[in-house]
């Protein structure tokens, strides 16, 4: 059974939806890529023929380096290690569509996943099973019990959180090492740009539908509320105009709170001290990567005992948890 309300903003009602092997200014590879993505990939597939939607393509990113530092520090990097990486051989090859200065270089494969396809239609087969309770969690409501909780009329051997950042707030999880993260994203329309691939010059232009782009995000890791903010929409727009050729018209901004953790690693498994209660969560950044493995580990831990790895399971709070 899920409980889940409908709330318009949640982190991955916002997301791009990008797995990107590599990340950060030296563009070093991302923390278990090589066993996360085609995972990640063989899911989503699976996932889209079950649901009948195409539920993640590959969109390799374009990465326009904004300055001569950044390009060097791509050759750099593209010199010590090939994998992901390759250099832009035809220096005008997208200059009808942007404008840069520097050269570019490719990172392949990257993937697309169609959250704005993928959360409604897995809603329905949920609604369809009778497995969807729509309304607003109450935890005053939850009594936990050694080996079995009830929650108004349902009773389970266990309840797993997976309520993104309202954890941090969670009677049984607020103590975690949560480190909320904000970011922003604009939808934008713009005629006869092209969808083959992801465009990134410092911020992502993301193929969204026909003609509509996303394009983000912001990362802060300082901010007094969730809302989207002039700031970011100036900031961006104007980063866009100089960037982009075709006209664009800004259609949507959106604002969300990432569940980042500050070791950037996971929250999964089940409390150390109150073993029917478990959570899915710290996935910061990089949902759309890390959550089918994790799940997975999650789902042979209850069926079959299997440990979760160490540094992803929730016990190594223990004593943290234990205060409460
Ligand atoms: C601007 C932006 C861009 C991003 N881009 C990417 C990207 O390109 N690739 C990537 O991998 N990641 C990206 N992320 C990160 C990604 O969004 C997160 O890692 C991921 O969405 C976290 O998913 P979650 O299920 O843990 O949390 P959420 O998506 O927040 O889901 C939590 C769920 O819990 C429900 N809930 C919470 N409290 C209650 C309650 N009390 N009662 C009932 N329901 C409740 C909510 O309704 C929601 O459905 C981005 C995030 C942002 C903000």
């Amino acid at each position: 059974m899920v409980i889940d309300e409908q709330r318009p903003d949640t982190a991955s009602k916002v997301a791009a939806g990008i797995i990107n092997p590599v990340t950060g200014r030296r563009i070093v590879k991302t923390w278990m890529i090589e066993e996360v993505m085609p995972f990640a990939l063989q899911q989503y597939t699976e996932l889209g023929n079950q649901l009948q939607i195409t539920a993640i393509e590959q969109k390799d990113i374009i990465d326009f380096f904004p300055t001569p530092q950044m390009k060097h520090a791509f050759a750099k990097r593209y010199e010590e290690d090939t994998q992901y990486l390759s250099l832009g051989d035809d220096p005008d090859a997208w200059k009808n569509y942007f404008s840069y200065d520097f050269g570019y270089g490719a990172i392949t494969p990257c993937y697309l996943v169609n959250l704005p396809v993928v959360l409604p239609a897995y809603r329905r087969v949920l609604q369809s099973t009778n497995s969807l309770l729509e309304e607003p969690f109450d935890a005053s409501q939850l009594q936990v019990n050694a080996d079995k909780i009830q929650y108004k009329d349902i009773t389970a051997h266990a309840i797993i959180f997976c309520d993104g950042i309202a954890s941090f707030n969670n009677p049984w999880f607020s103590l975690l090492p949560f480190a909320p993260n904000k970011g922003e994203a604009l939808l934008i329309e713009a005629n006869d740009m092209p969808a083959s691939h992801i465009f990134k010059k410092g911020i992502n232009w993301v193929p969204w539908s026909k003609n509509i782009f996303w394009v983000g995000s912001s990362y802060e890791w300082e901010f007094t509320n969730d809302q989207p903010t002039d700031a970011f929409r100036e900031r961006t727009m104007a980063a866009v105009q100089q960037w982009v050729k075709s006209p664009v018209r800004l259609l949507n901004h959106k604002a969300s709170v990432r569940p980042a953790t500050i070791e950037r690693r996971p929250f999964i498994g089940f409390h150390p001290h109150m073993p029917a209660v478990g959570i899915f969560n710290g996935m910061g950044t990089k949902g759309c990567s890390l959550a089918p493995l994790f799940a997975e580990q999650l789902v042979r831990h209850i069926q079959q005992q299997q440990p979760i790895q160490p540094d992803a399971d929730v016990k190594r709070f223990q004593r943290i948890l234990g205060k409460r």
